[in-house]
């Protein structure tokens, strides 16, 4: 019977660097269409893969006789279609992954368990999930419902239409509260309405902003669509949530979904728009594993499917916005540079530290504006970026330091648990009694975190009665106090709820959250940034800053009733940067055109591209020694684009050991991409081969369009 069956090339999951083929031949008894999800013996195990079309480099061309057999096919599954297959082969190459890898990682983690007689019990238990259309709706009630709802301003109303009449790529350029997400609700409708069946992602940059957005997006299109049109995709999900979205997005009952990066890959079959909120964030590029950018990839899909794209921030990403330079012309730039309701951007206050008594944490102005504004029962904002109690312990007797064992770092204390914390590997210890080095019993913390700033404020603030005539309320809110499920929601619920005066934390709170009563915004030591080695440190100190400020005074009919008028305070020992000039005038693009021309004069990305190889080993030497070993393979071979590339010297990372393993890297910089590109795929085979010469090597990866130097 062997002459009926047929050969097929299957993808399955495979590490990123195992050096196997990118596609196994199987047989089957029939031709299967490609994008068929199927079980496939892989050696002793049964795993799932999917159906690809072209044999892959070097696959086995065994005789079909030879080849295993599928083990199942996933029944009632539309085939994943083309448009999914090019978007994972063209994340596969460009970020030099298997495709495999990609293609395993971009399904719900819960299909590779599922036998196919679970999944089609999966399935007939859900007819949601397999309904192939949401009831379609007329487009006049969609117009309806957009425009019954809000009276748009004049520049959503003109950027509307400019996303409504031309193709894009967008960027839209928006002051914080413009109301762009507005615009995006805009997009979105109009997307839908146009097409009866058509489907929209709208991608945030952090999980804990979801649920607001998702709140405005079933406010708005529930009742045109139904509920279960719209749904969320995140890591924040179970497995068998995310496995629902998926489904329901795969057979199109989902007509919108939220989510975060890793929905780049959901599969849209028909998808018309992608709406990228906050699209310069840090958090669209995945740091480990397979290092894509969801923004960069939302541009690729978006223009290989035919559909829209509209990348959103009041502080873009110099990459966007130099493509969206008119001289350059790749996006179209949209701008809405005035706040709803004539609310006004905060001003800033900068406070020379060098002027402040000696070892002030908040400088006495500072202080006093943050008392009057409880006074008053305004809320403020206190921003630092670093968790825990204290960065560091230290005994002045002997000089020990809470320094991590196994990494370059030092341990975080923790106060609350009386805990030592690396921040880099997890190890914990509790807090020695005495010095370990000489016994003291006087280790001090030095620096400040979070939880210091916090106890220190609710300790300056215990006299402050608010006009309800209660004692002034600090709280916090960073990674530690929303480890628990639904702590985030319950903390902000509190802040909006206005049972909170002060609030203290990271970055996660300055960014998307419409806080409606805050009216000051304080940055107490943000200097580092601003001699950062790292060349992006600048412009994610801008975008934080802006954004941060940007939580202030967004109400403006609360403002005009308080005859409050909103502040971003910054306590810097520098006030004479002009980093703090554009953002006094909250001017994006003067800080843009100053540090593109910076970047131009000296070859930097966007005016070149970039690549990471690095490598973790055992010592520092192996890893460098590596790195060495694979430049000097890659010159003898005179690989393809080498000539066009630049390879910098091996260098240790920043924080150079992490739980124990030493890391290094080498910077590839070239002023072609295609030249870059084409110097990685070459180099793949010569890295694996010199992978094997080195023992001590832990793994060495390639990071495309690296994030941090
Ligand atoms: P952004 O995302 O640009 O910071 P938002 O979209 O959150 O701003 O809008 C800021 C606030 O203004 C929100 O509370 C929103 O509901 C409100 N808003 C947006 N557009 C309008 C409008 N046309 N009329 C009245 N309020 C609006
Ligand atoms: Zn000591
Ligand atoms: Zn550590």
């Amino acid at each position: 019977m062997s002459t009926s069956l047929v050969p097929l090339q299957v993808v399955v999951q495979t590490p990123a660097h195992s050096g196997v083929a990118a596609t196994l031949s199987y047989t089957h008894t029939k031709p299967l269409p490609a994008g068929t999800l199927v079980r496939v013996p892989l050696g002793a195990r049964e795993v799932l893969g999917v159906v690809w079309d072209t044999p892959g480099d070097g696959a086995p061309q065994a005789e079909p006789a030879r080849l295993r057999a599928i083990a199942a096919v996933l029944q009632g599954l539309a085939p994943l279609d083309d448009a999914w297959r090019r978007l994972v082969a063209f994340a596969a190459g460009y970020y030099q992954r298997s495709l495999g890898e990609i293609a395993l990682m971009a399904l719900p983690p819960s299909l590779r368990g599922l036998s196919a007689e679970q999944l089609g019990r999966r399935l007939r238990r859900k007819p949601n999930a397999q309904t192939a259309n949401a009831p379609a709706s007329a487009p006049a009630n969609a117009d309806q419902a957009g425009a019954d709802l809000i009276a748009l301003s004049a520049e959503q109303e003109s950027v509307t239409a400019e996303i409504d009449t031309k193709t894009g790529p967008f960027l839209l350029f928006g002051s914080t509260g413009s109301g762009k997400t507005e615009v995006y609700l805009q997009a979105v409708a109009a997307a839908l309405a146009a097409d009866a069946q058509g489907q929209v992602l709208v991608l945030v940059p952090e999980i804990n902003l979801t649920p607001q957005l998702q709140a405005r997006f079933l406010a708005r299109f529930a009742p045109l669509y139904g509920a279960d049109a719209i749904v969320s995709l995140h890591s924040g999900m179970t497995h068998p949530q995310r496995l629902r979205s998926w489904l329901a997005a795969h057979t199109g009952s989902a007509r919108i979904v939220l989510g975060t990066r890793m929905a780049i890959f959901a599969s849209l079959p028909r998808l018309a728009l992608i709406v990228v909120d906050e699209e310069h964030d840090a958090s669209y590029k995945q740091q480990e594993g397979a290092r894509y950018s969801a923004r960069d990839l939302a541009v690729w899909r978006a223009r290989d499917a035919g559909a829209k794209v509209v990348l959103g921030s009041a502080t873009p990403s110099l990459e966007s916005w130099h493509a969206s330079d008119p001289a350059v012309g790749r996006y179209q730039r949209l701008c809405m540079p005035s706040r709803i309701g004539a609310a006004r951007l905060p001003r800033l206050r900068l406070v020379d530290m060098a002027q402040q008594p000696r070892a002030a944490v908040f400088a006495p102005p500072l202080l006093a504006a943050i008392t009057g504004r409880v006074e008053r029962g305004e809320q403020c904002l206190v921003l630092l970026n670093r968790r825990g109690f204290a960065p560091v312990l230290h005994c002045h007797a002997c000089g020990w330091k809470s320094d991590c064992p196994q990494c370059s770092a030092t341990r975080v204390f923790h106060k609350l648990d009386r805990s030592l914390r690396c921040h880099h590997c997890g190890l914990a210890s509790r807090v020695p009694r005495a010095c370990p080095g000489c016994g003291n019993p006087d280790i001090l913390p030095l620096g400040r975190g979070t939880e210091q700033l916090e106890e220190l404020l609710a300790q300056l603030l215990r006299n402050v009665i608010t006009p309800e005539r209660r004692a002034a309320r600090v709280a916090r809110i960073d990674a530690d106090t929303t480890r628990a499920k639904g702590a985030l929601q319950t903390q902000l619920a509190q802040v909006h709820a206005g049972d909170v005066d002060v609030l203290v934390g990271t970055q996660m709170v300055a960014k998307g959250h419409d806080f409606r009563r805050i009216t000051l915004v304080a940055a107490v030591q943000p200097d580092n940034a601003l001699f950062s080695s790292d060349f992006r440190a600048p412009e994610r100190l801008f975008s934080l800053l802006m954004q941060a400020g940007g939580r202030a005074g967004r109400d403006a009919l609360y403002m005009a009733a308080h005859g409050s008028a909103p502040e971003l305070w910054v306590q810097t020992w520098h006030p004479e940067h002009p980093l703090f000039a554009a953002l006094g005038a909250h001017d994006y693009p003067a800080f843009a055109a100053r540090q593109l021309a910076e970047r131009e004069a000296a070859a930097m990305p966007p005016f070149s591209h970039q690549a990471l190889l690095r490598a973790d080993a055992r010592t520092q030497e192996t890893a460098q020694a590596f790195l060495q070993a694979a430049a000097l393979a890659a010159r003898a071979a005179q690989l393809p684009g080498l000539a066009q590339t630049f390879l910098y010297p091996p260098v240790p990372l920043a924080v150079q050991r992490v739980a124990n393993v030493e890391r290094a890297q080498m910077l590839l910089e070239s002023a072609s991409r295609r030249a870059l590109q084409q110097l990685m795929s070459a180099w793949q085979p010569l890295l694996h081969a010199e992978r094997a010469r080195h023992k001590g090597l832990v793994r060495w990866l390639l990071d495309v369009d690296p994030q941090a130097i």
